[in-house]
């Protein structure tokens, strides 16, 4: 039997991520390739660059796209960074922190973890403390975990660093266009995110800027593959970056108007990265975190209305993902099953400790819009009461429909 195309279902992914791709990035997706060292490619490439700059708010040369998940970009960044033995910090408040300190763990890192309950966010004197306590050489730290759908204040978090000399990275990828991340106002050192989530693409590529510190860090690291050195040319240090796909350094060049040949970039997923950028530029950054505050506003109301319980401290929840219990006597996996299959609406489920105890619904990117909001509700609504849960009939939409009334009303 031949196997048929790809042809997927109509869904409408209201989870904490992936979400439905903008059709403008799928379109941009489709384009021909061309040569790696086309001037047009390379032209992209720069284009791209400078479009990240915007997103990430900064000044930093060193700004690009590392090809992978956003998984790829943490391990480029945290390989680059740390050589075995560092002490790195990883403040964790959720899933996503225990990543960093897995991936700095295999970086040889000496890894010194804090830890706040699933549901909160640490102070900036906890964070200050924690570094005067353990002296670490970088500090790992989340923005927005969707594990638990709190945004950590990272505002503060720089100008500690750079007093006690620590290097500052952050993993961005959930909060991104969706919630304020100033990379120079704020002294972040390196951040990294992904497209599946604000930004409107599919997982496959990972946006990455690093500050002039990280890249002398980095640089002093540099190492030349045989196969690319001039005669004489020395290999490069001792303490070479230990990974080549990752090694930061190269990647570099490779970005630069040297070109020197590493991967080769993935065109495909470099113009739907260039596309989910222009997108944001064009809305505008600010115009962007807006709309997901409205949205994010609009369903956090929603599922109050219908009666639900949110979880976590409210006042630094994201903009982009609310966690709610599943109320009790309710199969949580069933009651997703429902909406997926009569409604064809996703929803997300939970890790960790939280698993089987929360839903998570998200407004991102594409998909943090009035309609979709509306939409999820009405047939949350409906689920919900066909599994004996006392709902207020229409409490959902009526709740979201008073924000964008007082929205309209300024
Ligand atoms: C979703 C998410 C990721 C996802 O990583 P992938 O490699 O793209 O699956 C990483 N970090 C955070 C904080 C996330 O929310």
């Amino acid at each position: 039997m031949l196997t048929r195309p790809i042809d997927p279902p109509h869904r409408l992914l209201m989870g904490p991520g992936p979400i439905n791709a903008d059709p403008r990035v799928l379109r941009a997706m489709s384009a021909q390739l061309v040569g790696q060292y086309d001037p047009v490619m390379t032209a992209y490439m720069n284009e791209t660059m400078a479009l990240y700059r915007e997103v990430f708010r900064t000044g930093n040369e060193a700004t690009l796209v590392i090809d992978g998940t956003s998984r790829a970009g943490i391990e480029a960044a945290l390989i680059s960074l740390i050589e075995p033995g560092d002490r790195v910090l990883v403040p964790v408040f959720g899933r996503f922190g225990h990543l960093l300190r897995e991936i700095a763990e295999r970086c040889q890192a000496e890894v010194v973890l804090r830890e706040v309950e699933w549901g909160a966010v640490f102070t900036s004197e906890a964070i200050e403390r924690a570094i005067v306590e353990t002296r670490p050489k970088v500090l790992a730290l989340v923005q927005g975990d969707t594990s638990t759908t709190m945004c950590q204040p990272l505002d503060e978090i720089g100008e500690i660093c750079r007093r006690h000399d620590v290097l500052f990275y952050t993993d961005v990828t959930a909060s991104l266009g969706g919630n304020a991340f100033e990379m120079d106002a704020w002294g972040v050192d390196a951040a990294t995110a992904g497209l599946q989530k604000c930004l409107a693409g599919p997982a496959g590529s990972s946006p990455i800027s690093l500050s002039p510190r990280a890249v002398e860090r980095i640089r002093s690291r540099a190492s030349v593959e045989a196969g690319l050195r001039g005669e004489g040319e020395a290999a490069g240090c001792a303490r070479r970056i230990r990974s080549n796909y990752f090694d930061l350094a190269m990647i570099l060049d490779y970005w630069s108007e040297k070109r020197l040949n590493h991967h080769t970039e993935a065109t495909t997923m470099l113009y739907g990265a260039r596309e989910c950028a222009r997108l944001l530029v064009e809305e505008g950054i600010q115009s962007a975190i807006e709309r997901h505050r409205l949205h994010g506003s609009a369903m956090l109301a929603g599922v109050i209305g219908l009666g639900l319980e949110v979880f976590g401290d409210v006042e630094h929840k994201m903009n982009n993902v609310v966690g709610v219990y599943i109320p009790d006597g309710v199969d949580g996996e069933a009651l997703r099953g429902a909406l997926l299959s009569d409604y064809a609406i996703e929803i997300g489920t939970s890790f960790g400790p939280l698993h089987g105890r929360i839903w998570r619904i998200g407004t991102m990117g594409y998909n943090a819009r009035k309609d979709t909001v509306l939409t999820t509700l009405a047939a949350l609504e409906q689920v919900l009461r066909q599994a004996g849960v006392p709902v207020t009939g229409g409490g959902g939409v009526g709740a979201a429909q008073e924000i964008y009334q007082q929205e309209r009303n300024g």
